[in-house]
């Protein structure tokens, strides 16, 4: 077979910035060893998201040329509604200014005090947004998804069983409604199967609740299914994006992760009258209905990159490119998640660092370590993001996994950059007994990671 080759070419380019590591060093100790309190003007590769980082295609610029600005029915609302409607079949879709301001209204609508929201993996912000309003996030993920070592196709997938008591247990009236995140983002990018998503709608269907996707990488998703599942292997994208849609009642979507735009996203249902609430929410928070806190100009480029990202070529480009960093790392022996999921690499820091217990974050001093060495900038997923302190004693309590996540921005970086990653994460390995861990000296009550500052043990 030939080499898989991005499928654009290049007719913009924005330089990056080299820095020597005695800057780095500089740098890193003034963002109090946190990568997100770094300039991206610091940052040589960037590999902290894949949210609102892809690059654009020439169609979407001219998009945003061709945005109509109305205050209300303006043009590019129409284009940019039939191209959500089109893959997910919903009745009322709202635009939001990205995922977490569709999570704040729906969550404002169905959630509060008393309210159970299970998840197969709850995304930080979508957490956040549930517990705000008093309700509960749960994750219910198959058991074969929290084993980063096993190699499975569909690790992303919902425990049914689980499930099924749960709802039992806490009353389907407190269940306002099932989410499903596809790729499941918090538990590795890891996809979900045709098989779990129908199984998890006739679990709510017993129960009469409403199924929402999370539906940021609904693409990726839908690639991994046809790849992956018995009889997806001839059927288009957009079919199997249709279908995952169809078992669903509604969604929430980030524009800026599978709809190649920098800022954008909607909330999309089927039920009237929860869609007119939500509506009369978006009017107080984001805006009019035909433009809810984006510009004409998104809407036209979020339409525009819903359509790209079907591309079969496109999404063969990106998984196969993804799992070309993680192939590389496991033949270096770097414990990951596998098999590589669809937006990013996630390192098994409880595996590389052994030495460095979770309470000492190994998966921030894998971050702080990369970036010193090679000016890489990737993110923690681990006690740093998600730790909680038990309200008694007050110790840290952990999630399951220590996980460094090396997001791919879309269409952004060439294979080159990506080999570059690649030699500074073995460099790191090779002389991983030589790193320390880290305690936190300051931390915000919510969303602590974004802000938190650390100091380096000895
Ligand atoms: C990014 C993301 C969100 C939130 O979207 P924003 O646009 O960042 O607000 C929600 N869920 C998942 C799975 C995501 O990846």
């Amino acid at each position: 077979m030939k080499t898989i080759i991005e499928p654009f070419k290049i007719k913009s380019v924005e330089p990056i910035r080299f820095t020597t590591r005695e800057e780095r060093e500089k740098i890193l100790k003034d963002a109090g060893y946190n990568p997100f309190m770094i300039r991206a003007d610091d940052v040589l590769i960037d590999l902290l998201t894949d949210s609102g980082t892809s690059a654009m295609s020439a169609k979407q610029w001219a998009g945003i040329m061709d945005g109509d600005e109305s205050y209300a029915g303006s043009k590019s609302f129409f284009r940019f509604e039939s191209a959500v409607k089109k893959i997910t079949g919903h009745k009322f879709i709202i635009p939001t200014h990205q995922g977490r301001a569709a999570e704040k209204i729906l969550f404002s609508i169905v959630g509060g005090k008393g309210k159970y929201i299970p998840n197969n993996t709850h995304f930080d912000t979508t957490r956040a947004n549930i517990e705000f309003t008093g309700a509960e996030a749960v994750d219910l993920l198959n058991e074969v998804g929290k084993h980063p070592e096993i190699k499975a196709d569909f690790k992303g997938n919902m425990d049914i069983e689980a499930l099924n008591a749960f709802i039992k247990k806490v009353g389907k009236e407190n269940v306002p409604l099932v989410m499903m995140t596809i790729t499941n983002n918090s538990g590795g990018g890891q996809p979900v199967s045709m098989q779990n998503i129908r199984e998890t709608k006739e679990v709510c269907k017993k129960y009469n609740i409403p199924l929402f996707l999370d539906a940021c990488r609904f693409a990726e998703n839908a690639y991994f299914i046809k790849l992956r599942e018995k009889g997806y292997e001839d059927k288009s994208i957009l079919e199997i994006a249709q279908e995952i849609f169809s078992y669903s009642d509604g969604a929430t979507m980030s524009a800026k992760k599978d709809a190649l735009v920098n800022i954008g996203g909607f909330l999309s249902m089927n039920n009237e009258y929860i869609a007119m609430q939500c509506r009369n929410l978006l009017i107080v928070t984001e805006g009019f209905p035909t433009y809810g806190g984006l510009a004409g100009r998104d809407l036209e480029a979020v339409a525009q990159g819903l359509e790209e990202v079907l591309d079969e070529h496109y999404l063969r480009y990106r998984i196969k490119s993804t799992a070309y960093l993680g192939n590389k790392m496991t033949e270096a022996g770097i414990p990951i998640i596998e098999p590589p999921g669809g937006h990013a690499i996630y390192i098994d820091a409880k595996r590389f660092l052994p030495h460095v217990p979770p309470y000492e974050y190994p998966g921030q001093s894998i971050v702080c370590e990369i970036y010193l060495d090679g000016g890489v900038r990737a993110v923690e997923i681990g006690s740093v993001m998600f730790g909680k302190y038990d309200k008694e004693t007050g110790k840290l309590i952990s999630p399951a996994m220590e996980l460094v996540r090396l997001a791919i921005p879309r269409r952004v970086y060439t294979q080159s950059h990506i080999d570059y990653v690649a030699e500074v994460l073995i460099e790191a390995y090779k002389h991983r007994d030589k790193l320390k861990g880290y305690e936190i000296t300051y931390e915000a009550p919510m969303l602590r990671h974004f802000t938190a500052k650390f100091r380096p043990l000895s």
